[in-house]
């Protein structure tokens, strides 16, 4: 992609990126949630760590939810082939659903860091009393 290239983004700016403070202007302002191209790129750069955590995570949350599901039905369970066939089909289904989940969280949780980053509190688009002088 390269640099941002708008002259109106540095000298009139309207909004600013919540994660580096750089500036944008009307016709590029950012939406609520969104974040400025470099930042974007840091982001798609993070595939790679969030991919790995998930590797991480997930399956063993997983053999723990599914093992833990089978346990409790084995009580219950009247044996047999099918019994057997039920549970484990349950278990498996559990232990999915349960992988699932934790990439969602993992994608979730790691958005909203990457959305809070730098912000010291401010909302992510802001109107700038003046435009701010540039290094
Ligand atoms: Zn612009
Ligand atoms: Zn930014």
């Amino acid at each position: 992609m390269g640099a941002f290239g708008c002259t109106s983004c540095a000298t009139r700016p309207v909004t600013r990126c919540g994660r580096c403070n750089c500036t944008r202007c009307e016709v590029h302002a950012l939406e609520a949630g969104e974040r400025c191209d470099r930042c974007e790129n840091d982001w798609q750069d993070d595939l790679v760590t969030r991919r790995a955590a998930k590797l991480i995570f997930a399956p063993p949350l997983a053999i723990f939810a599914g093992g833990l599901l089978f346990g409790l039905l084995l009580p219950v369970s009247l044996g047999g082939a099918i019994g057997a066939v039920v549970m484990c089909t349950l278990a498996c289904l559990t232990a999915l659903a349960a992988g699932a989940g934790v990439c969602r969280l993992v994608d979730g949780s790691a958005r909203a860091m990457f959305l809070r980053e730098h912000t010291g509190g401010l909302p992510p688009a802001r109107l700038l009393p003046s435009p701010p002088r540039q290094r």
